[in-house]
């Protein structure tokens, strides 16, 4: 496998030209183009993530502020020790910190042991409770989101607004019309990224995809025909993958 090409440290690319070439290839797989950027941009960002990411500074700071989410940790998961290095330095981030809120926490309880009250001092440490929660708030922050996370959604703005614009020409406007393949998800935030300066293409794809789902509404009438003893004889059709067609139109790849 060769090196692939160099990113920002986001892992996005963002040649919308190169982007805008590779739409028509999609429609033709039957894919939803922006599920596809999504992935291939996921793609190169692991293996950059293998590369180099794993021990760049930009990405320890990040993981050691948050670190990827449950749906993007498995993509890591396979390199194994050496992921020692990651971790070390997580591991050390994250030690430090506690030790501050540890110092913090015995100088707030050292100051209520005084004057040899002590029992009624833990009382009254008891019934502030609030003060540890105050700390507590203070050390979490805001967790920095999944750097994966980040990588998806700027892949899909660059998506969405190259699918904009595809649409927006007469050629793209000619092969999505005989390849509707948007997902569900990135059918709206196509219409979200077109409705300012392309309103025609809102309405287009509305059009377009409310003529599929009622296409769609007649396969599953004619399957659930079928499915009467009456009519179970008849040759079968496309009514039999009517629910794979809504699946896939309706499921985020
Ligand atoms: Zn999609
Ligand atoms: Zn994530």
């Amino acid at each position: 496998m060769g090196k692939p090409a160099k990113l920002n440290e986001a892992g996005v690319r963002t040649q919308k030209n190169s982007y805008a070439a590779k739409i028509s290839e999609h429609l033709r797989k039957e894919k939803c183009p922006i599920c596809a950027h999504i992935a291939q941009s996921l793609d190169f960002y692991f293996r950059w993530f293998e590369i180099e990411y794993c021990n760049s500074p930009p990405t320890l700071f990040a993981l050691a502020a948050g670190g990827f989410c449950s749906r993007h940790l498995p993509r890591i998961e396979h390199l194994g020790p050496e992921l020692s290095g990651t971790y070390r330095y997580i591991t050390a981030v994250r030690r430090e910190a506690l030790a501050g809120l540890l110092d913090e926490l015995r100088r707030k309880l050292n100051k209520r042991r005084i004057d040899g009250q002590r029992r009624w001092h833990d009382f009254l440490w008891r019934s502030k409770s609030i003060d540890i929660h105050e700390v507590l708030t203070r050390y979490q922050g805001q967790p920095e989101p999944c750097p994966a996370c980040r990588n998806e959604a700027e892949a899909r703005k660059v998506a969405a607004d190259a699918m904009a614009a595809f649409l927006a020409s007469e050629t793209g406007h000619r092969e999505y019309q005989a390849a509707p393949k948007l997902c569900w998800q990135h059918l709206i935030e196509t219409m979200e990224t077109a409705k300012v300066g392309h309103p025609e293409t809102v309405l287009f794809l509305a059009e377009c995809h409310a003529a599929q789902l009622e296409s769609l509404e007649r396969e599953f009438d004619e399957y659930f025909r079928k499915l009467d003893y009456r009519y179970a004889g008849e040759p079968q059709g496309e009514e039999q993958t009517a629910w794979q067609k809504a699946f896939r139109f309706f499921t985020r790849e």
